[in-house]
């Protein structure tokens, strides 16, 4: 499956905020946005100073901003619009449900891991299930009444045991709940705007698709 390789804190860089796409690094001082607060690459810098942004533009960095903090792909990014349009209710809120509800960001959300790339691996390696049934699909949408749980194969883990500690200390959104003895969580319900934490005008999304 394709993905994005290159070096994650230019994104940063290029949208002009964190996305949190590195974990710990992140709310440290090494983080790039804080050292180098411009776009990368030889004209970043100046480039920065001129900026006067066109409507368009806005519309097209939110989309390009959602894409980078969920880990997605255009083309894939795209049918998840596509389907919010399908579904009842507001489609900026329905697109940002959708991709909450992934498999990936779902094991982050619980503190199963501290970014959502690092989710999709452990995905990926075939450390999770959903309702019993061993899942490495990191797109897969979950729904409510769903319960993702660490493979018991997996819970002698070293990763796993060391990470009971943080887990005590997580705190994930009101949609899931979270059992640490299991290693496993809850999917509550649907998330609502509200209950969704990311820096997103998702109405500049919809613009930009309905261009
Ligand atoms: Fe973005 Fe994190 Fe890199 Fe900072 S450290 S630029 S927030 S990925």
């Amino acid at each position: 499956m394709a993905r994005y390789t290159d070096a994650v804190c230019k994104l940063c860089r290029r949208e002009g905020q964190k996305l949190f796409l590195k974990g710990d690094r992140c709310v440290g001082p090494k983080c790039a946005v804080e050292r180098r607060n411009f776009p990368p690459g030889d004209h970043g810098r100046k480039a920065a100073m001129r900026r006067k942004v066109s409507d368009y533009g806005m519309q097209l960095r939110e989309k390009q901003k959602a894409r980078r903090m969920y880990g997605v792909l255009e083309r894939q990014f795209r049918r998840y619009f596509e389907e919010a349009t399908r579904r009842k209710g507001l489609t900026g809120e329905t697109l940002l449900s959708l991709l909450e509800s992934r498999l990936d960001n779902v094991v982050y959300r619980l503190g199963f891991a501290d970014s959502r790339a690092q989710a999709r691996q452990l995905v990926r390696h075939g450390h999770f299930s959903v309702n019993g049934h061993k899942t490495d699909i990191p797109s897969f949408l979950v729904n409510s009444g769903d319960v993702v749980q660490v493979q018991n194969a997996s819970r002698s883990n070293t990763y796993f045991k060391d990470r009971l500690q943080l887990l005590e200390g997580a705190n994930p959104p009101a949609w899931l709940r979270l059992d640490v003895a299991n290693l496993s969580g809850n999917v509550m319900g649907t998330p609502n705007r509200e209950e969704i934490a990311v820096p997103l005008r998702e109405q500049l999304i919809v613009e930009y698709y309905s261009r």
